[in-house]
């Protein structure tokens, strides 16, 4: 499968990518806990906006 943020790919399934660490099935909602796919922008529950997860990634990168 292949990683939507970073376009790692590996042969094996993974839930979440061993390069970038990015969920590769759900992002979870950081205010209301709905589990979104991972090509969703917006979360369907409350609308906030999902990029959050791309910060966490660069912060673990540094
Ligand atoms: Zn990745
Ligand atoms: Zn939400």
């Amino acid at each position: 499968m292949k990683c939507y943020n970073c376009s790692y790919e590996d042969s094996r399934d993974f839930n979440f990518c061993p390069q970038c660490g990015y969920p590769s099935r759900y992002i979870k909602c950081e205010r209301c806990g709905n589990l979104n796919k991972v090509t969703a922008k917006f979360c369907s529950n409350c609308g906030v906006p999902l990029p959050t997860i791309i910060k966490i990634v660069r912060e673990n990168e540094a």
